[in-house]
Formats: structure tokens, sequence, C-alpha cells
């Protein structure tokens, strides 16, 4: 392990262990096979920090994320389309919001789970518990 403490959110977009911050948490890099998308290794490689936890967890992170998108992409769309209530722009903006987040879902999903585990699980936990020189 390192000495310096890596930088909390790029560990979490890059789904690295919550204890360590360098080892993977799922057991497939990929977003594919979608069927094991949310595949978690039992333990992290690195620092052996247990990963599974409760089953049906980050429902409710991946729900906020998915609002979180909506509203992140009024920011882009509207400077570049527009956005009237005159004609039908909000219902445009409403589907291509839509396609979006579908087609982001296995990232927001890995993400919620992502966020879970960072609730739990704090930075050096496997540190203090196991490695006693
Ligand atoms: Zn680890």
């Amino acid at each position: 392990m390192s000495e310096k403490k890596p930088f909390l959110l790029p560990a979490i977009f890059s789904m690295k262990c919550p204890s360590c911050r360098e080892g993977h948490v799922f057991v497939n890099k990929g977003l594919f096979p979608l069927g094991k998308l949310l595949l978690l290794k039992d333990h992290c490689d690195v620092c052996g920090q247990k990963m599974k936890s409760e089953s049906n967890n980050g429902g409710g992170i991946n729900y906020a994320l998915t609002v979180a998108v909506f509203f992140l992409n009024l920011t882009w769309y509207k400077p570049i389309f527009g956005m009237t209530a005159k004609d039908n722009s909000f219902y445009y903006y409403l589907i291509t919001s839509t396609v979006i987040v579908i087609l982001l879902q296995p990232y927001l999903m890995r993400l919620s789970r992502m966020a879970y585990l960072y609730l739990y699980i704090s930075y050096g936990t496997t540190r203090k518990v196991s490695k006693s020189e």
C-alpha cells in the first residue's frame, strides 16, 4: 500500500476499494456482460477488505443519481437547443434526458453501489485491523 492517501472522488469514479483505494471493487472491470455488472469481489485484492454487504443496496442512491443526471442535462441542453414553453422543446429535453439516463444506467448503478460501499467502509479500515507489525 502506498503512503499517500488517494483522493476520494477519483477513487469512487474509478471503482476502487473504499478501504485502500487501490484494489478494484468489481469482478469485471468493464460494464459488460451486463448480467455481471454489479458483481462485487468477495474481498479486495489489495487489502482484503470484505466487499459483500447486504443485498439490495444503492437503490435510493441510484434514484438520486438519475435525478441528478436530469438536472445536469438541463445545464447544457438549454443553452444549446433552447427551451421555451411555447413549443415542444421541454418534451424533447425529457426524451433526450431519458435516453441519456438509460444509456448511463449501468454506470449509475455501479456508482450508486460505490457510494454505498464508501458510506459504510472508511479509508484505512483494513489497515487498522489486520496489519499489526
Ligand atoms: Zn482494498
